[in-house]
């Protein structure tokens, strides 16, 4: 079919009449770009800007809305690479502090950033009590989407995402979009990310295009066969711990949540983690998430003491949930035996 937009890879276009058109130069826009943000923007209701990753729309925002000296309040147990990049922004007078985020923000922060659900935690943001404070609230849901959660409408200024994961959704594009409350802000970021060269490049933005059309459906399938995972993995004996949205005994939040929220969740083995995750053989031992295919690894080896030993982090993708379950339950059991000193 041919009603989605052509992939346009030219970098300039000719001057009308000798004068600029708004696609002289593809760094600051290019036709497949703006398209795709458009897109998005009408999902998220806002103005939408892509970034060549989610880590470059982490930068722009840090850079473009702060100064020396300012303080990002960082929920705590958000994606690891965010704290290690505020960290290295240290070096130009950027400050982090992390904080609770399902409760309200400290009183120091010059921007809120939060995420919803935190990865690897899942914990959920209190977003009324951080739109109560003056600074303004940044939420990466780049494990809720659109789908599930617009933080537009719920106070927040800016929204990121990680496009690599469920916007995308297929492993296959490398993405970051920044969509933004005020045309003020989307224009000033735009304007760095110009400058700074973090634009997406035609390809990405039209993979984005392509995957904006199976959005609700792959979400809503990953959504409902996450929660019976996380059912059926806490129930198991040798799991001691699963995070997911609205499984604890919250009856409110289980109720909100019936239909599962978001293909992301995490448990704890009382067992040994890492022969877990090589003992699969449906699910991918793989790191990132959001793709359509299932994916799990144990995050110790990337994020060190802050995350329990035996935390498996797991990404729901399409396949049909009793033959997730399978593959989930003989990797359990093959962990639990403990071989003899002498085999
Ligand atoms: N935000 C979250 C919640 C993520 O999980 C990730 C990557 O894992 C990022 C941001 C960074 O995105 P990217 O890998 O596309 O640069």
């Amino acid at each position: 079919m041919r009603d989605r937009a052509s992939i346009d890879r030219s970098t300039i276009a000719p001057y009308a009449a000798g004068e600029p058109g708004p696609f002289y130069y593809a760094r600051y826009d290019h036709p497949t770009g703006v398209e795709a943000e458009g897109a998005l923007g009408q999902l998220e209701g806002g103005p939408a800007l892509l970034f060549a990753s989610g880590a470059a729309a982490c930068t722009a925002a840090a850079l473009g809305l702060l100064e020396p000296g300012r303080t990002i309040a960082l929920a705590a147990g958000a994606y690891y690479g965010t704290s290690r990049l505020f960290a290295s922004l240290g070096r130009w007078g950027l400050r982090f502090v992390e904080f609770d985020q399902t409760g309200p923000p400290p009183d120091d922060a010059d921007l809120v950033w939060l995420e919803a659900p935190s990865n690897p935690f899942l914990t959920f943001p209190d977003l009324e009590a951080a739109a109560a404070h003056p600074a303004p609230v940044l939420v990466d849901s780049t494990a809720s989407t659109p789908v599930l959660f617009r933080p537009l409408e719920h106070g927040a200024d800016f929204v990121l995402h990680s496009a690599t994961k469920y916007l995308g959704g297929h492993s296959d594009v490398l993405l970051g979009a920044l969509v933004c409350r005020s045309e003020e802000d989307h224009a000033r970021l735009k304007e760095l990310r110009g400058l700074s060269g973090a634009v997406a490049a035609p390809d990405a933005a039209w993979l984005l295009l392509r995957s904006l059309e199976t959005l609700t459906v792959r979400v809503t399938r990953q959504s409902a066969t996450a929660l019976e995972l996380a059912r059926r993995l806490a129930a198991h004996p040798t799991v001691e711990l699963v995070r997911y949205p609205g499984l604890g005994p919250d009856p409110l939040a289980a109720r909100s949540m019936q239909g599962g929220f978001g293909g992301m969740l995490s448990f704890d083995v009382g067992a040994d983690a890492h022969k877990v995750e090589t003992s699969t053989r449906l699910i991918r031992n793989a790191t990132s998430l959001g793709g359509v295919r299932s994916t799990l690894e144990t995050r110790r080896r990337w994020e060190g003491e802050r995350v329990p030993e035996g935390l498996i982090r797991l990404s729901v993708g399409l396949e049909d949930v009793d033959a997730l379950w399978a593959d989930l339950e003989q990797a359990l059991a093959r962990a639990q035996v403990q071989p003899s000193p002498r085999e």
